[in-house]
């Protein structure tokens, strides 16, 4: 997708705040954070919305979640706790149409939430 923010990030024409990167997804510092550590795991692939899953993505959702593991521990939150959050169409406020899981951390977390 030429227009699409995020696969600017994953392709270089954009320079995110890398926190971790492999051959299928990157992760980056939200740029309107919501707690200390928030960090945004996205796939390379661009797919808009998890309603857009399909089986043959199977990996790379667990992909996406070994890279949330792996970020929480470069930042120093596994033992304090995170949450991981996919935020789906109008209802749950997503903005950027490529899918993302958001890492949250280095604060406790109200729940439920808003
Ligand atoms: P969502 O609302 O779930 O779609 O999340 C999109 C997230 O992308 C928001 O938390 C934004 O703050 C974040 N965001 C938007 N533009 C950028 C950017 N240029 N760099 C980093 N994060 C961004
Ligand atoms: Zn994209």
């Amino acid at each position: 997708m030429t227009d699409c923010l995020f696969c600017k990030m994953a392709n270089g024409e954009i320079e995110p705040d890398l926190v971790y990167e492999d051959d299928e997804v990157i992760a980056f510092r939200d740029i309107n954070p919501q707690a200390p550590t928030h960090v945004l795991v996205v796939p390379r692939e661009h797919i808009p919305t998890l309603n857009d899953l399909q089986p043959r993505h199977a990996e790379l959702v667990g992909r996406m979640f070994l890279a949330a593991k792996e970020v929480a521990r470069k930042e120093g939150i596994q033992e304090g706790g995170y949450r991981t959050v996919v935020n789906c169409n109008r209802d749950a406020g997503q903005s950027v149409f490529h899918i993302h899981l958001h890492v949250l951390g280095g604060r406790p977390m109200a729940w439920p939430p808003g």
